[in-house]
């Protein structure tokens, strides 16, 4: 058969031809610090309730309908009220479906970059307009430039990551109060690394109907492999953004690990999450000596660090010694920046030794 020229791709809106794909470079490497994961594993105790409630289960029945036994779980955790709770396959998919909800042509999406490269992605895909204020330079976020935004243009959604990915920054409660009250759209706070600050606004969302939370288990809660994520927000906006789920989202295998990662948090998580800010401010302390390299405070389990050598060489150097960073230079501001998420503390010291061995200076192999 005669192939035709038509190749559909016209069909294709041009903003979406004109977008980068989200991608991720596909290297393995024995220390894995790229993706911001726990570097432990899910608990045994975790992993084996989670068997055991799965053999008691039929597996040839669908998955609740509305996983409700995890969401009034999950509403526990968080102190927030059932109905305000949606569970997803991943925070991934309800940032699409509350963007689905919420963004058609020409709506206005504002956000803050450099940050987690998704939401711009699916808010162009749907043929929202996209605004950006930068991080100031320190990397905070810019409230002042944000409300001077807000104010003219009056977005439909507004996006902040706090702790924000990559580069660790976070909004006061005070500044989000302000964003809050002179948006008229929603105020979307994506926590996926609150654990790591010890910090949440949820309890911000009695006061704000128009204040949305994301969290997910792929992080703090160490649940990345089987996509877990939740959304919290007035119970008459959840009831909007559910329309845009498909049914059965959750798989049955996800809702138990879930449930049983809440209920077991405090005697099994936790630990991990305390080893890991302690570990990450030990090294930004290590960082902060070593020639060449400036680390950025962050209040998330990873950090950004400003290289003299520049963050493509680091990247390459690393992998020699089998350790996978992430190069986030071809974000903007980052051209000289690497990042990487905080490992176990044998992970840390060999990251660090590579590195001092990578600025030239010679590796103290005694001291601990
Ligand atoms: N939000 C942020 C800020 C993230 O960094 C990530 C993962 N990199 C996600 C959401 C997505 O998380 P999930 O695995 O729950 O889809």
């Amino acid at each position: 058969m005669r192939k035709t020229d038509r190749n559909g791709i016209e069909v294709v809106k041009s903003t979406v031809r004109n977008l980068r794909a989200y991608s991720l470079s596909p290297h393995r490497a024995s220390i894995k610090i790229n993706q911001n994961e726990n570097p432990w594993d899910a608990p045994e105790r975790i992993k084996e309730e989670t068997f055991r409630r799965l053999a008691d289960r039929k597996w040839s029945r669908y998955p609740d309908f509305i996983p409700l036994e995890l969401q009034r779980r999950l509403a526990e955790f968080a102190s927030w009220d059932p109905d305000g709770v949606l569970a997803g396959n991943g925070s991934n998919e309800l940032i699409q479906a509350l963007l689905m909800v919420s963004v058609s042509d020409r709506k206005r999406v504002l956000i803050s970059e450099p940050t987690f490269a998704l939401y711009r992605q699916v808010a162009t895909v749907l043929g929202g307009e996209v605004l950006s204020v930068p991080l100031d330079n320190e990397f905070q976020f810019d409230v002042d430039a944000l409300l001077r935004v807000i104010e003219r243009t009056s977005p439909d959604v507004v996006i902040l990551c706090s702790p924000n990915n990559p580069t660790g920054c976070q909004i006061s409660d005070d500044d989000l109060r302000k964003i809050l009250s002179t948006s008229t759209g929603l105020v979307v706070i994506d926590e996926a690394y609150h654990e790591f600050s010890e910090h949440s606004v949820v309890p911000l969302l009695p006061e704000f109907g128009n204040l949305v939370v994301l969290r997910t288990f792929s992080k703090a809660m160490a649940l990345a492999a089987f996509r877990v994520g939740y959304l919290l927000a007035a119970p008459a906006l959840v009831t909007e953004i559910r329309k845009a789920l498909l049914p059965y989202n959750l798989n049955a295998f996800s809702q138990a690990a879930a449930e049983v990662a809440v209920e077991l948090y405090q005697g099994e998580l936790q630990p991990l999450v305390r080893a890991i800010i302690m570990q990450r401010d030990k090294l930004f302390a290590e960082l902060s000596q070593i020639h060449g390299l400036s680390p950025v405070p962050s209040h998330a389990n990873f950090m950004i660090v400003k290289s003299d050598a520049g963050p493509k060489k680091v990247f390459e150097e690393l992998l020699k010694s089998d350790i996978l960073i992430r190069d986030v230079s071809s974000y903007p501001m980052l051209s000289e920046y690497f990042r990487f998420s905080v490992g176990t503390p044998e992970e840390n010291q060999m990251l660090i030794a590579a590195l001092k061995e990578l600025s030239g200076q010679t590796v103290d192999t005694t001291s601990q």
